[in-house]
């Protein structure tokens, strides 16, 4: 018999599934479907949960054979807080019940998820969350609904989404980390309002959303009742990894159009561009090689906090890179002429024109934690230096001054 845990062995696996399920005679999900069913939607994850156990490197080989096999994949991009944030927060904290539920319709994209966790006042101060739960039947361990009352901003694809991850505050009388609660949010109860927001692209990517008397089974909590900063933790640091440190090749991601760009259009050239084109290329090579190791990091067990320093990176590259690409292209660079509203379902980078990339980078260093707060983040908890003063560790929430 062939392990599940070698290249030789997945691939074996890749062979079944494509014998007894035809990609080109099937429909996408339902190929989909058996391919979670199979254990190869992401092979880390256990047995029966789309995975196989098996080391997160084999995943590399299970898409590459997929691919061409000609096998549709579940477009990672429209569902990338599902993939991103959820899934390793169910798997984590989430019952047995709650990972059946959840987990294939997520990887398969028949259901994308959001993030309720930024307020308005709270921010960067996450901990500082105001949205209300507070249990139906007054209080005990296993007991009826929770009402949700609050309002969360900033959300990206709640006007997608089928379920959201939501932080809210269950205790007010205790200190502000303690008395958090997470849930699984149903967006279509009818207390969910989802305003749209437009910005700087001219597009509405996010939402308001408002939460009236929202009413979330208590089989929706993930984790323990106070616990949720912990279980937050969980997924913010998975968040960091998703969006600073996908799998690139040489010369991907962003800095990939202007290199071509500069190939391509001898013309555009000069000496000062040559000299901060080529600092920013070995740059990018730089953080692609650190993604890599974060990612073999992750790969033997939770991600750590180095992953902050990932996404700072990052952010601070895309901004450069694309400055570079709009000063290279000189007025074609500055061009965007398309303020039509739209309420894209991914972030297309790639796709779309200089201009585009450029307004977007801005928000990389303020998505998933700004850079402040990473650099935060890196001093006190990768480089153990002091911290920063924190005078409401102590007091109730409910006494802060506000
Ligand atoms: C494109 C985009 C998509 C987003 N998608 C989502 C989403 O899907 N779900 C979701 O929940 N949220 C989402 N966010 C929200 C994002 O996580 C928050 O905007 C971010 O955490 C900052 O909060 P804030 O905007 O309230 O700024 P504030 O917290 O008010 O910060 C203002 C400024 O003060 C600085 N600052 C604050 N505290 C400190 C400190 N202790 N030390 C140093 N500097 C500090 C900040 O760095 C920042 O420069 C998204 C944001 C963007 C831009």
């Amino acid at each position: 018999m062939t392990s599940n845990a070698t290249p030789e062995g997945v691939r074996a696996r890749v062979r079944e599934l494509l014998a007894a399920h035809d990609p080109a005679a099937l429909e996408p999900l339902d190929f989909l479907r058996a391919r979670f069913d199979a254990g190869l939607a992401w092979v880390h994850f256990p047995e029966g949960l789309g995975g196989l156990g098996a080391p997160r490197a084999l995943q590399a080989v299970v898409d590459a054979e997929l691919a061409a096999a000609g096998a549709p994949d579940n477009d990672p991009r429209r569902i990338g807080i599902g993939l991103g944030m959820a899934a390793p927060t169910i798997l984590r904290y989430g019952t047995e019940e709650q990972k059946h539920r959840f987990l294939r319709p997520l990887w398969t994209g028949e259901e994308v998820w959001c993030q309720l966790f930024s307020e308005p006042g709270a921010g960067s101060d996450l901990a500082g969350l105001r949205t209300r739960a507070v249990r139906e039947d007054g209080g005990g361990d296993g007991g009826g609904d929770w009402i949700v009352d609050g309002q969360k901003v900033w959300t990206s694809s709640a006007h997608n989404a089928r379920w959201a991850i939501l932080i809210a505050r269950t205790d007010p009388d205790v200190p502000k980390h303690q008395g958090i609660t997470y849930f699984v949010c149903d967006m279509t109860d009818p207390g969910v309002e989802v305003r749209p927001l437009r910005q700087i692209t001219g597009e509405a990517e996010f939402n308001e959303v408002f939460l009236t008397g929202v009413r979330i089974p208590d089989a929706h909590r993930l984790g323990a009742v106070g616990e949720g900063w912990r279980v937050a933790q969980t997924t913010l640091m998975n968040e960091r990894v998703a969006i600073g440190g996908s799998a690139l090749p040489r010369e991907g991601g962003m800095i990939a159009p202007v290199a071509a760009a500069w190939r391509e259009r001898p013309g555009l050239r000069t000496p000062e561009l040559h000299d901060r084109l080529l600092t920013l290329w070995v740059e990018a090579e730089v953080a692609r090689l650190g993604a890599e190791r974060v990612r073999q990091q992750l790969a033997v067990g939770a991600p750590g906090p180095e992953g902050s320093g990932l996404k700072l990176a990052f952010a601070r590259l895309n901004q450069q890179i694309s400055g570079l690409e709009v000063e290279l292209l000189g007025e074609e660079g500055l061009r965007y002429g398309d303020w039509t509203m739209v309420r894209p379902q991914t972030v297309d980078f790639y796709g779309r024109d200089a201009g585009y990339r450029y307004l977007r980078a801005k928000g990389n260093s303020i998505e998933g934690g700004t850079s402040e707060v990473l650099r935060n983040i890196v001093a006190e908890r990768v480089l153990g230096l002091p911290a920063e003063p924190r005078i409401d560790k102590d007091v109730a929430w409910k006494d802060l001054p506000r």
